[in-house]
């Protein structure tokens, strides 16, 4: 059976020759182009930046995407293999109309993507998302005469701009003096080729692991446990400081302690926010799922934490709206706005190495110091009707509780935290509890599961 074509607010994703051809990426481009031309003003030819991932698809993609832009007339900079965040960047460093990226983050190697992003680096938000799915949905697109075909031009200055942009915000020196010995895992993705720039500026001897640009993945490509195993033990063979694990678009990272434990995504925003408020106390930003260390961090320093839906475009609002010193998901994506308003995998080593370098402790020590919790994540097979009625039977049911429903709904307990919400992409709705116990969160998602 054909793998659905998923078209989100990120943009849309297929399987390659099933979903994700080429006449889909042209019909994209002239729709996407289309879009711009409509909501954009400008005097002058609007431009657009182009990026992908080292995915084997990404060059028939790339090309099909860039032939429709330019046929309806929008001028196209192609920035070539680099990271998502990278790309956003770049974009916003060339003052283009919008950024695309041409990935599926953590996908298999079977999909690909195309990801719209605004001029400022965030993803469209719904409405606009929408008009763009409906201009596709329309063939939009004008083919325009010779004379204002679109020009294609190429720059290479992705990896240099996002390390440039990054190192400011560390104390380089510092980190230097310490000649970390580090263990990077690209799995063969976009953080191949900046990723050992900004280690190298940062005087770190690194072994790189799946350090090739091929796009043909090494293990499954989601910073899970499970698929880090070799890292672990390439860490502790190399008696490194520390490991790290970038997905194929390089946005989020996991990171590995200098004993070899995989210590969980949570810990990349947590470590993140920690780096953060110890130079400069400020509102911090993180979706609804996640960690409650997020909270305890802030709380040492006095500060508070804003809960925002699930989604980098609106941990992003959030953090413009209340002038956020730091953010992010609890995916291992942390953000922060003097770099982009974006995931930054490049971002959350830099503060990571910070973190270690400030204190003087190990990632473990770092680790054993903020409280520990189980998270349980898991997810019900629904229709979204049925999703939507269990987010209603769960505010009706624990509505003497402490409730979020921003995003679907959320219960805070003394001892931890629910949250219930359905999936944009999927039939389902995802079911997350974290508390002090493995037992509590299990305990935490039955009381959902008891309302279904
Ligand atoms: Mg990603």
């Amino acid at each position: 059976m054909a793998a659905a074509l998923m078209i989100s607010v990120s943009g849309v994703r297929g399987v390659i020759g099933q979903t994700m051809t080429p006449t889909l990426a042209l019909e994209f481009g002239q729709a996407f182009g289309h879009f711009l031309r409509q909501t954009v003003s400008s005097d002058k030819p609007l431009r657009v930046a182009i990026g992908r991932d080292t995915r084997p698809s990404g060059p028939m993609v790339l090309s099909a995407l860039t032939a429709g832009l330019l046929s309806v007339g929008i001028n196209v900079v192609d920035v070539g293999i680099a990271t998502t965040p990278s790309v956003a960047l770049m974009g916003r460093f060339l003052g283009t109309a919008a950024s695309i990226v041409i990935t599926a983050s953590h996908n298999p190697i079977i999909w690909n993507g195309i990801k719209f992003l605004r001029h400022d680096g965030i993803a469209f938000p719904p409405e606009q998302a929408a008009a763009i799915k409906a201009a596709w949905e329309a063939r939009a697109g004008e083919l325009q005469p010779i004379e204002n075909i679109g020009h294609l031009q190429t720059d290479s200055r992705v990896h240099a701009h996002h390390v440039q942009t990054v190192l400011p915000l560390v104390d380089v020196k510092a980190i230097v003096s310490r000649h970390f010995r580090v263990v990077l895992d690209s799995v063969n993705g976009a953080g191949c080729i900046g990723t050992p720039m900004l280690l190298g500026k940062l005087g770190v001897e690194m072994v790189h692991l799946n350090g090739e640009a091929t796009g043909h993945f090494a293990h499954i490509p989601e910073p899970t446990k499970e698929n880090l195993t070799d890292l672990c033990a390439q860490v502790k063979r190399h008696k490194a400081a520390v490991g790290f694990a970038q997905d194929p678009d390089a946005d989020r990272l996991a990171i590995v302690d200098e004993l070899g434990n995989y210590i969980g995504e949570e810990y990349t925003l947590a470590l993140g926010t920690y780096a953060r408020l110890l130079s400069k106390p400020g509102p911090v930003v993180a979706n609804l799922s996640t960690s409650r260390m997020v909270d305890d961090i802030a709380a040492k320093f006095g500060c508070t934490v804003y809960r925002t839906p699930v989604g980098e475009a609106n941990v992003a609002g959030k953090m413009m709206e209340v002038n956020a010193v730091i953010g992010g998901e609890g995916n291992g994506g942390l953000i922060d706005l003097r770099v982009g308003p974006v995931r930054d995998s490049f971002l959350a080593i830099a503060m990571t190495l910070d973190l270690m370098t400030r204190t003087g402790k190990t990632i473990s020590q770092l680790v054993a110091e903020l409280p520990r919790y189980a998270m349980l994540k898991t997810k019900f097979e629904c229709t979204r009707a049925q999703a939507d009625a269990l987010v209603v039977k769960a505010k009706n049911a624990l509505s003497q509780e402490r409730i979020d429903t921003q995003d679907g709904v959320r219960v805070d307990f003394a001892d931890g935290w629910v949250h219930v919400r359905p999936s944009n992409t999927e039939p389902i709705a995802r079911v997350i509890a974290e508390a002090k116990t493995p037992e509590r969160a299990q305990e935490l998602v039955a009381l959902i599961e008891a309302l279904k």
